[in-house]
């Protein structure tokens, strides 16, 4: 996120100075694991269209500037299960879906499981389960996208601090709701290294977000490790981005749910699943890196084999994501209750990157003018009170 606000803001003639306590892309936060799945057809709500379709306009442009594919088209399908379902977030997933494709008209269509299985007689689809599909759907190169943008901000005139830690932000006017004029006004940053003063100051720390936003509602706030595991198969032409379009693939309960990623140019040789889990919370410095072998192996079992049984279990890859979710999953992109100067915006809850660019855009636009974009109002904190 802090990225895409820094590549816009940059771009709109702002100054900019960009600060992380690390190099991104890396590691330790949300954006890893090569490539994110992006869908026009936004089942989540109707209000997050006008950034994933403006987001594709926009890494068609990052990619022009950068000479680098940030974005493959390779289309999406989304199973869910015709019975009952535990899990609120993917269980209908398809109807949601469906519904919010053909209000918008977004090409979206249901496949019956028995032509599915003539297109993809590798991939056990059952009966019992329901299937759409969005051919405009594809994978973003979540990591590549972030490197451009601070690259091409850079190039755009921006300051871009890495290795340096923010441990406080001051707002030089309390006041909330424009009530004060505040255009001569200058919020103080203290990082490790230094003192800055910004005309307003946007907080994208991801994971890390309740350590600076103490005015948040912080219990509102959940952090939760997730797994990413790359398997090798055999015949990788069938599991490329030209090949195979990703699967978001639901199941009686959350800890069926598996994401399928095919290979894109370029990317690790073999085939990358994502599960979820919310059962245990962590927070970015007590969170388990590693990923053991039982992991891996019950990962296999529940999730790969079962579904793709050509999938061998030789683990080539695995990663540990951190999700930050507000309780009802939606994100949160709100001015600071303390002040106007400040601004706030994450808890992605595992569905942000696909409107990265564009929230960045309309963020950066909120730092040049001070108004918040209505499109930016369904995420504001009052609704989680
Ligand atoms: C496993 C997984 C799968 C996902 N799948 C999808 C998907 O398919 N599609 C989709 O759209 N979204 C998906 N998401 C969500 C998406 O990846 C996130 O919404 C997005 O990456 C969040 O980015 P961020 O900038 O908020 O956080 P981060 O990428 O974590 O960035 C926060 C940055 O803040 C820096 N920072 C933290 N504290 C400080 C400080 N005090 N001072 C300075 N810098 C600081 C960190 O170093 C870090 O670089 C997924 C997430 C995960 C974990």
């Amino acid at each position: 996120m802090g990225s895409a606000v820094a590549y816009h803001a940059a771009r709109s003639g702002q100054r900019v100075l960009g600060v992380d306590r690390y190099d991104p892309p890396h590691d330790l936060g949300s954006t890893k694991a090569e490539t994110r799945i992006t869908r026009l057809a936004v089942g989540e709500g109707s209000h997050y269209l006008p950034f994933v379709a403006r987001s594709h306009q926009l890494w068609r442009d990052l990619e022009a500037r950068s000479g680098e594919q940030l974005l493959h088209q390779c289309g999406g399908y989304i199973v869910t299960p015709r019975g009952e379902s535990t899990d609120d977030r993917w269980g209908d997933f398809v109807s949601a879906t469906n519904t919010i494709a053909a209000q918008a008209g977004i090409d979206f269509s249901i496949i019956e499981p028995a032509q599915f299985r003539t297109q993809h007689p590798g991939i056990v689809v059952g009966d019992d389960e329901r299937v759409g599909y969005e051919p405009t759907a594809g994978l973003v190169m979540a990591e590549r996208a972030v490197a451009v943008q601070i690259d091409l901000a850079r190039r755009d005139g921006a300051e871009i601090h890495t290795g340096e830690r923010v441990v406080s932000i001051t707002p030089s006017v309390a006041s909330v709701g424009g009530s004060v004029t505040q255009s001569a006004a200058s919020a103080v940053v203290e990082t490790d290294a230094g003192r800055y003063h910004g005309h307003r100051v946007v907080v994208a720390t991801g994971p890390w977000i309740p350590e600076l936003a103490s005015t948040l509602d912080q219990p509102a706030l959940r952090v939760t490790r997730q797994l990413a595991v790359w398997f090798e198969v055999d015949e990788l032409e069938a599991f490329r981005t030209e090949t195979l379009p990703f699967f978001i693939w639901a199941g009686a309960s959350i800890d069926d749910y598996v994401g399928v990623f095919p290979m894109p140019p370029g990317g690790t040789p073999a085939l990358k699943f994502v599960s979820e889990q919310f059962h245990e919370s962590t927070d970015p410095d007590r969170a388990e890196r590693s990923v053991s072998r039982s992991e891996i192996d019950d990962f296999y079992e529940r999730l790969v084999h079962p579904k793709i049984p050509s999938v061998s279990n030789r683990c080539v890859k695995a990663a540990v994501c951190l999700y930050t979710n507000t309780p009802d999953d939606h994100f949160l992109i709100d001015t600071s209750p303390e002040s106007d100067q400040v601004l706030y915006m994450s808890p992605c809850s595992g569905h942000g990157f696909k409107h990265s660019t564009a929230l960045g855009e309309a963020v950066a636009q909120w730092a040049a003018t001070g108004s918040l974009s209505p499109d930016l109002e369904p995420f504001q904190r009052a609704r989680l009170h």
